[in-house]
Parts: structure tokens; sequence; C-alpha cells
């Protein structure tokens, strides 16, 4: 019996100079060629006659190459051109950049080619997209697999390929299902599945196929992450008191009474904290949820247990913010706090150092400094992440190996569907504070395009006369820092002089150093400045009640979860507030993402939309996680899969040695699960 992981060069076919252009494609093994996923199909008796192409069309024609030849094109660019003839008529397929094909596609031969049909001055024009070489298969295969390609490779061979690896190897592959629950599922077996998606007979087929292969990639992914979380619960961690007066106290002077959510999910980190062995929870709550007052009663157990505390933000302004609220939080009640964050100089830098390393300081609030090798904690119980998507996996790890191993709650404003985040997050327990604080109104969100401008800013003052505050956020340009300061110095001048002539405005950008940030903060919170233009530093975090209208400038470059958490800075007071979305979007997208800010205020739903807009490509910072290495599953589609595959791995007591054996197998460049 031959290995799965058989190396790539040993494949019947393969040389060395073939296994080079495999490793390419990232194909090191024969299991990897099974898993190599064709990027699409066509069924080769499904063809237009050349005739019938019309202008503007997506269509697929069979042909017989008449002449071909290299041309170049006035801006410089190569473009193949074959004319292909059938029994109708005949037409110019183009490719443009590909100047090799000319050795590979040559007059007499069969063609196939899928692509674009365009009128280019009178002549109908083929732009193909996919083309294969038809006299060359023998093969009884109707549908036909077209995968992702190298220079040098041909599809026919990665074909030949995948076909002597489905014979040869394919009755080796394991059956991690037994009968029943594939049954349950309505899943197919393993080995019908690689057949059918490499070359299904039917469209029925394939969904069958790529249903089964979906759910076993997302199998051994959570199978993984079960025994990683596993792995962290032999550790002995920090059992904090019971009972405790400091959380009594500090409850009794949070100036609201929290709410139902807010008070259940401090239950469910409690009983966390109280056990020995270390928390690894995710707390989650929509923009304004009030996820803080939470961290500030999980800080006031681990101290009054004995135990130091950490408080982490993504940036500066939101760290400031924290320390403050917890001064206040904790204001005449015993708790010796220090802010430690990047810009801190290192004279006011030392005694904070010095302080945590003697266990005097008790609760360290700051950016990622915390996580920086000087600082050594005393007796580190607690620690806690806010706004985790801005945080990897990799940094978790690092603020673990601060203490002896503290309880780690981290907290995250991006809200994302249950049955994904368990799988996205799954080494996490999870909370979910699921409604928000009363009295809040509702943001109304309004789109307008750039030409009505004005009325945004009419508005605006009208609100500032009132006695409101707003924000004015610039836009977002992301390939340059100098233009972004720029962008927000113009609208800055453009606001004092012109749109909010009479009000005082501030400005508040990145590239300010921390003191000059907070100072400008402090004006706002304190109605000093009535106008904020900043650029995206407000993103996270900040609250100001009494700023109740916000108007974003380039609406259209922002993402949706960016723009709900911008949104998220007003309507925490108790007035109606206002959101204007300033915007020209050009593409079908960004309208979308306008629209959709507009009818959902909701964070979940909005996130939901999100995903499927965007697909689950490199959102909250998978990429780390393996996620990245899933080949059939996608996320933002397959949420039932992606819940089958969870109940399937619950089902199995623990990872078994075969499990694991095809875990790492595909997973290995995975290393943050499969490392462990
Ligand atoms: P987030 O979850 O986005 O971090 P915050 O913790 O900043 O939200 O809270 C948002 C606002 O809601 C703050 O002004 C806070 O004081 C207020 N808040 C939090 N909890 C309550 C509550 N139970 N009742 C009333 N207001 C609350
Ligand atoms: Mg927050």
């Amino acid at each position: 019996m031959e290995a799965l992981d058989k190396k790539i060069q040993f494949l019947r076919g393969v040389g060395p100079k073939r296994s080079l252009l495999l490793h390419r494609l990232g194909i090191e093994t024969v299991f990897d060629l099974l898993w190599y996923i064709p990027r699409s199909y066509y069924d080769r008796n499904r063809v237009q006659s050349i005739k019938e192409l019309q202008d503007g069309q997506n269509c697929s024609i069979r042909g017989i190459v008449v002449a071909a030849s290299l041309k170049r094109s006035r801006r410089g660019m190569s473009v193949f051109e074959a004319i292909l003839q059938d029994h109708s008529g005949s037409v110019t397929a183009v490719w443009f950049n590909q100047p090799f094909l000319s050795r590979s596609i040559k007059k007499g031969q069969n063609i196939w080619a899928r692509g674009r049909s365009k009128l280019v001055y009178d002549r109908l024009q083929l732009q193909v997209q996919e083309y294969d070489l038809l006299d060359q298969d023998s093969t009884s295969h109707m549908v036909m697999p077209i995968y992702g390609l190298t220079e040098g490779l041909t599809q026919r061979s990665l074909r030949q390929l995948t076909e002597t690896a489905l014979h040869e190897f394919l009755p080796n592959y394991p059956e991690l299902l037994d009968p029943d629950q594939a049954r349950r599922f309505r899943l197919i077996d393993i080995k019908t599945a690689f057949w059918n998606m490499h070359f299904p007979q039917s469209g029925e087929n394939y969904k069958e196929a790529r249903r089964r292969l979906a759910c076993e990639e997302l199998l051994l992914f959570n199978l993984g992450l079960k025994k990683l979380k596993a792995a962290q619960q032999i550790y002995l961690g920090v059992a904090h008191r019971e009972q405790d007066n400091l959380v009594q106290e500090v409850t009794q002077q949070l100036p609201f009474m929290l709410t139902p959510a807010q008070r259940r999910v401090t239950t469910e980190i409690f009983a966390d904290m109280e056990a020995s062995r270390p928390m690894n929870r995710l707390l989650q709550g929509d923009v304004g949820a009030g996820k803080t007052a939470v961290a500030a009663l999980a800080i006031a157990k681990a101290l009054s247990s004995g135990y130091q505390a950490a408080f982490m933000a993504p940036t500066e302004i939101l760290a400031q913010q924290h320390f403050r609220n917890m001064k206040s939080f904790f204001a005449g009640l015993k708790c010796n706090m220090a802010l430690l964050t990047g810009s801190l100089n290192s004279s006011l830098r030392q005694p904070v150092l010095a302080g945590v390393s003697s266990g005097e300081v008790q609760l360290l609030v700051g950016t990622h400094a915390l996580i920086q090798e000087q600082v050594q904690f005393a007796k580190l119980g607690l620690a806690i992440v806010d706004e985790q998507h801005r945080f990897g996996v990799r940094q978790r790890a690092l603020l673990s190996d601060k203490g002896i191993k503290p309880d780690i709650l981290v907290m995250s404003a991006t809200p994302i569907p249950r049955t994904l985040a368990l799988t996205v997050y799954g080494d996490l327990e999870m909370s979910v504070i699921d409604s928000l604080p009363p009295g809040r109104t509702p943001v109304k969100t309004v789109f307008l395009r750039r030409e009505r401008r004005s009325q945004a800013y009419q508005l605006m003052r009208r609100h500032l006369a009132d006695g409101a505050q707003c924000y004015v956020v610039c836009p977002l340009i992301e390939e340059s820092v100098k233009q972004d300061l720029l962008a927000a110095q113009t609208l800055y001048d453009e606001l004092r002089t012109e749109l909010a002539k009479g009000f005082k405005v501030g400005l508040l950008h990145g590239r300010m150093r921390g003191a000059e940030k907070e100072s400008i903060m402090e004006s706002f919170k304190l109605g000093y400045i009535q106008v904020l233009v900043s650029t995206t530093v407000i993103e996270v975090g900040v609250d100001v009640p009494n700023a109740s209208m916000m108007i974003i400038e380039q609406a259209e470059r922002f993402g949706l979860s960016q723009l709900h958490q911008l949104r998220g800075r007003v309507g925490r007071g108790s007035r109606q507030s206002l959101c204007f979305l300033l915007a020209d979007p050009k593409n079908p997208g960004a309208e979308q993402r306008m629209q959709l800010m507009t009818s959902i205020n909701d964070g979940f739903r909005l996130a939901q939309a999100d995903l499927s807009l965007r697909g689950a490509g490199d959102f909250w910072g998978v990429r780390q996680h393996g996620l990245n290495q899933l080949q059939v599953a996608d996320l933002s589609r397959d949420l039932e899969i992606v819940e089958m595959s969870r109940q399937l791995a619950a089902a199995f007591p623990a990872m078994n040695s075969l499990q694991q054996k095809y875990f790492d197998m595909k997973f290995k460049k995975a290393s943050y699960i499969a490392a462990n």
C-alpha cells in the first residue's frame, strides 16, 4: 500500500522538473495533489456555435485553429490571437499577456474556449478566460476540470497526474466517518467525493462532492481546535477568590445599573476565573454594548484575590480612555494603577516597570507596549485584551507567557455569527452581550452623494448651535500616511474657515504624539472642542456621549465593519444621533455597503452581510489560524457545513492518531494550530 504523504516527485509521470512546477502550486505530496481542487469546470459538449455569438456575451465555443500569431498592442501588451472555426463560422480568439501560448496553441488544433465576446472595430473577438486543447485528451470525461496552473504546466498534464493519483492512491484514503454519521448528515463517502470533485458527471454530483470535502477539512480543523483547547486545560492557572468586597464596591460605584446581559456574562467570566484552569474567553458585544464595565469587574476580582491585572488596548487613545475609566470606577478604592504606552519617555517608564515587577502596581493599562520584554509582572493573574481583531493569536500567546498562566479575556466588537465564531475562535469560550444598555436611540444613518455634501454640514451647524458635538471623519488613504495627514489638514482648514465657521474645531490624527492626542480628546470630552476632525484613530472604543453626529467623508473607502465601528461613536447619549455617509460609490460593492449601513443598525446582522459580500478571506486576522488553508469550504457561505463539522467533531472523544496524521497533512502550514 502506498502512503498518501508520498513526495510528489515519486508519483508516476512526475520527474524532477515537474515536481518543481508542482511545488510552485503548493503541491508537495500526493495528498496535496488530491486536495488541489479545480478552479472551475466545463462541459465539453455544451458550447455555442460561433455564428450565434453576440457582443458583450459570456460564452464557450469549440473550434479548429486556422491561424495563430503573436502581436503587440500599442500599449506594449502582448496579444496572442488565434482564429477559431467551427461548422458555422469563425472568430478571433485573443489572449493578453501570455506570449508563451504561441508555443502550445498551433494551427490545426481542436480547442475549447470560454470568455467574453466583444465587438472591436466592427469585428467580433473572443477574449479568452479559460481554454483547453481537446485532441490530446483521450479521456472519456465529459465535464473537464480546470486547475490553476503555473507556466510550464498544462491542464492536460495536471489532469493526468490527478487521475493517476486518484487511481493509485485514493484507495488508501481513510474514511473518518462511520456509516451512521454519514447517513445522518447525508454525506457521500470520501473516495467518491474526491473522484467527483475532480471529474464530476453532473452538477448534482459536484455539489455532493464539494459538501463532503468541505465538511472533511472543517472536521479536521475542528478536531485540531478541540485538541488545542484540551491542551490549554491541563495547565494549572490561577483560581481567583469567590467572595470579594472589591467587586461589590466597584459595582456600587458604577454610574449605572448593569444590564441583565452584562450580569450574565460577568457570571460566566467569574466562574472561569474561580476555576483553577486558565480562562480563555472571548467577550463579544456590539459597539457600545458596555464591555468596559464588565472588564472593570473582572479586574476587581483579580485584584482582591491578590493578583495583578493587565488591560491592553490597540491604540494609545483607547488605552488612555480605559485608564481614565478605571480611575473613576475604582475611585476611592484600593487599586494602584499605572498607564504604559509607547510614547511614555524612559524617565517616566522606569518607575512604572519597577512597580509592575515589584507588584506594587496592581493594574497596568496600556498598548502593545505591555507585551514587550522589559515588562515583568510579579504576579499577573488576569490579562484583558480589548478589540481583539487587531491582536493576533501570537500576541495573545506572548501575553499569556507573562504570568504563571493568567486568565485571559479577549473583548471584541466585531460581532460574527455564533456558528462561525465557534470555529474562527474555536480555542476560546464565548460570552455575548446581546443587548445594548437602555435609553439608546438607534443612530439614523443617511447616505448622501458628494454633490449634496453641503446639506450634511448645514445640519451639522444646526446640531452644534443646539449644543451637540460632532465627529468629522477623514477619508481613509491607505497608500500614504503623508497624504492621510494632508487630507486631514485640508478638511480641518475647510471646517474652520467655512463649514463650521464660528464653532470650535479640533484635529486629531495618527501622527500626533501621545500627549497631544490626549489633550485633544480631553478637550473634546469636556466640550471645549465642538467638532472633532479625525482620521480613523477614533475608530475603536472612544466614548463621548454628547457627540450626536458624525460625518464620514468618502465613506466608500471604508469597509462595512469599519463604518459600523465608526458609527458606534455616536448614539451614546439620549439625543437622536445622526450619521452621514458622504460617498460616490464607484462599484456595486461600495453602493451596497452604503445601502446596508442605512438599513441595518445591528452589528451581528451587518457582520453577516459583510461576510457574504466580502467572503471570509482575511477577515478577522483569520490568516494566522490556518483557516486560510481551507481549499473547499467557504466560511462566508457554508455556515450549514461549518455547523455540521462542529457537531461531528464533538462526537469524537479526542483526536486519534489517524485523524492527527491527516490533520497534519492538511494543515501543515498552519503553524498556530499545527504546532500544538
Ligand atoms: P463597548 O462595549 O463598545 O466597549 P463601552 O463599555 O465603552 O462600550 O460602553 C458604552 C457606553 O455605555 C459608555 O458610555 C458606558 O458608560 C455606557 N454603559 C455601559 N453599561 C451601561 C449600562 N448598564 N447602563 C447604561 N449605560 C451603560
Ligand atoms: Mg470598548
